[in-house]
C-alpha cells in the first residue's frame, strides 16, 4: 500500500445547487467525484464569509472561539475603525499544525487568512490577504521567486478591484489567475513531498460578484440573450476541466475532497442600516450629511446614539452601553431590552414596499460555543441574506439598489459544498455536513484522532 495522502480543491464561493443540479452533466470531472464519493452540502459558518469560514474549516472552531466575526473586527470597545483579521489571529491549532507534529507535510496554497504565511513542515502561500509581493508572502520565504516562475512570471494571489464596471477586463484577469493557479498546483503535486495539499482558488467567488446579474434569471437586471449570459457556466466549466487536469496526478492513495466555504445568491439590494438608524432615532449624526457617504464613527453625536452598523453581505450591530463604549447611553442593566427592541425592529422592516423579507437576527451567545474579542452586538442576515447590508449615511433612502461600494449582483449563502472521493469511500449522499467537520474528517484519514475541543464529527 502507498502513502495515504489528502488532496483539496477549495473553491471559494462554489455554489452547491449549480454544481451538483443545475450544471451536473456539464462538469464531468465533478460529477464524477460525486458519483464516486460522499456529497452534499456542507453549513458554513455564521456569517457564511470567507474569513471566518476557511478558518473555521481548518480549525473546526467557530468565529466565536476564534475571536473574529468577519473581515473586519473591533479591536475594543472605543470608537475607533476596524482592523482586518489576517492569519496572525489565528489563536487555535489548525490542521496543518497538527499535521506538522505528526511528521505529515502540507502545502497551504492562498487558504484565505494563509497571509502572513507562518513556518510548518512544508509551504504556505498568502492568500487573497496578502498587501502585494514586495513584503514576505510565502513560507519558506525562498519559495517566492519559484511560484512565480511557474506562473509565467506572476503568480496572481487575486482579481485586483473586482467590483469594477469593465467587466471584460476583469474576466479576462480572473481567467488568468486560474490558469496561474493551477498551471503551479499541477507542478507542485508531482515535484513535491507532501502529504496533505490545499490550494483555495478565488476566481469563483470574484465572477459570482460581479457576473450574477447576467446569468441568474431571478435576478433583476437579468437580460435575457446579454453578452455575458453564460459567462458563469463558461467559467465552471473551465474549472472542471482544471479540475480533471489534476486528477490523473493524484495516486489511488490520496484522498480527493472538493470544498467551499460558502455559496451564492442573488442580491436584491442593500439595506441602509444606519439610514434606518437615524429615521427610528437610535443613531444621530453631528451633522446631516448632504449626500451619501461612509459612516465615519467621528461622525457619530454618542450622547443621542443607541446603535450604529457595518456594511457588508451581512450586518452587525453594535451598541452603545453605559460604562462599555467610552460615551455610552444605554444602561447596563437595559442591555437585553433595548437589544431585542432593536432586533425586533430589524425582524420587522421589509422591503420597499413594506413587504416581510425574513431577516434573520443573531446574538453571538446564542450561535457560538465561546465569545471571544469584541462580537458584533448582534449579527443580521437581511432577507435571510438576499439583502445586503450597506453601512453608508445621507441620501434618506434605506433600500438602495446600486451597491455602496461599487457593483455587486451576488451574496453569499449560507451552504457551501462538500465532495470527498477515494479509495474504501463508498458513494453516499450526505445532508448534515456542517465546515467544522472538514478538520477531524481530514484529520481521520491520515489514522489522526479528533482532538479535544473540536466541534465538527467525522465525515466517513
Ligand atoms: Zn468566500
Amino acid at each position: 500500500m502507498g502513502k495515504k495522502k489528502v488532496f483539496v480543491f477549495g473553491i471559494d464561493c462554489f455554489e452547491p445547487s449549480l454544481v451538483f443540479d443545475e450544471w451536473r452533466n456539464e462538469l464531468p470531472n465533478l460529477s464524477a467525484l460525486v458519483d464516486s464519493g460522499i456529497s452534499g452540502r456542507m453549513r458554513s459558518t455564521i456569517p457564511p464569509i470567507t474569513v471566518p469560514a476557511w478558518t473555521s474549516m481548518m480549525t473546526s472552531k467557530d468565529p466565536g472561539q476564534l475571536g473574529f466575526y468577519g473581515f473586519r473586527n473591533r479591536k475594543s470597545y472605543d470608537y475607533e475603525e476596524l482592523y482586518f483579521a489576517n492569519g496572525a489571529y489565528i489563536k487555535e491549532k489548525t490542521l496543518y499544525q497538527i499535521l506538522s507534529r505528526n511528521r505529515l507535510s502540507s502545502i497551504i496554497l492562498s487558504v484565505p487568512q494563509s497571509y502572513p504565511p507562518r513556518p510548518l513542515n512544508g509551504i504556505m502561500v498568502g492568500c487573497f490577504l496578502t498587501p502585494d509581493k514586495n513584503g514576505v508572502w510565502t513560507y519558506p520565504e525562498e519559495i517566492a521567486p519559484e511560484i512565480d516562475s511557474l506562473a509565467d512570471g506572476d503568480y496572481i494571489i487575486d482579481v485586483k478591484d473586482f467590483r469594477t464596471d469593465d467587466k471584460e477586463k476583469l474576466l479576462n484577469q480572473i481567467y488568468e489567475m486560474t490558469k496561474k493557479r493551477f498551471k503551479v498546483v499541477r507542478k507542485w503535486v508531482n515535484d513535491k513531498e507532501w502529504d496533505f495539499f490545499i490550494f483555495v482558488e478565488m476566481g469563483v467567488d470574484r465572477i459570482h460578484h460581479s457576473f450574477f446579474r447576467y446569468h441568474d434569471k431571478n435576478h433583476r437586471l437579468y437580460e435575457k440573450g446579454n453578452k455575458f449570459e453564460f459567462a458563469i457556466r463558461d467559467y465552471y466549466i473551465y474549472l472542471d476541466k482544471e479540475i480533471g487536469s489534476v486528477l490523473p496526478l493524484l495516486d489511488d492513495d490520496t484522498t480527493i475532497m472538493v470544498v467551499s466555504d460558502h455559496g451564492a445568491q442573488t442580491m436584491k439590494g442593500a439595506i441602509c442600516v444606519n439610514e434606518f438608524f437615524r429615521k427610528e432615532g437610535m443613531l444621530t449624526l453631528k451633522e446631516d450629511p448632504e449626500t451619501q457617504k461612509k459612516l465615519k464613527t467621528k461622525d457619530i453625536d454618542w450622547k443621542k446614539t443607541i446603535c450604529w452598523g457595518e456594511g457588508g453581505y451581512y450586518a452587525r450591530i453594535f451598541m452603545n452601553v453605559e460604562g462599555r463604549e467610552p460615551e455610552g447611553i444605554i444602561p447596563q442593566k437595559d442591555y437585553e431590552k433595548v437589544r431585542d427592541e432593536i432586533k425586533n425592529k430589524l425582524e420587522n422592516l421589509g422591503d420597499e414596499n413594506g413587504n416581510s423579507i425574513g431577516t434573520k437576527v443573531f446574538k453571538p451567545e446564542e450561535i457560538y460555543r465561546e465569545v471571544k474579542n469584541v462580537a458584533p452586538d448582534l449579527i443580521v442576515y437581511f432577507g435571510n441574506l438576499s439583502w445586503r447590508s450597506a453601512g453608508s449615511v445621507g441620501g434618506g433612502e434605506i433600500h438602495i439598489f446600486e451597491n455602496d461600494t461599487g457593483p455587486d449582483d451576488a451574496n453569499h449563502a449560507q451552504y457551501g459544498l462538500f465532495i470527498m472521493s477515494g479509495k474504501g469511500i463508498k458513494p453516499k449522499k450526505l445532508d448534515d455536513i456542517s465546515i467544522y467537520d472538514v478538520t477531524p474528517t481530514i484529520l481521520n484519514q491520515f489514522g489522526l484522532k479528533k482532538e479535544d475541543g473540536m466541534i465538527g464529527k467525522i465525515v466517513e
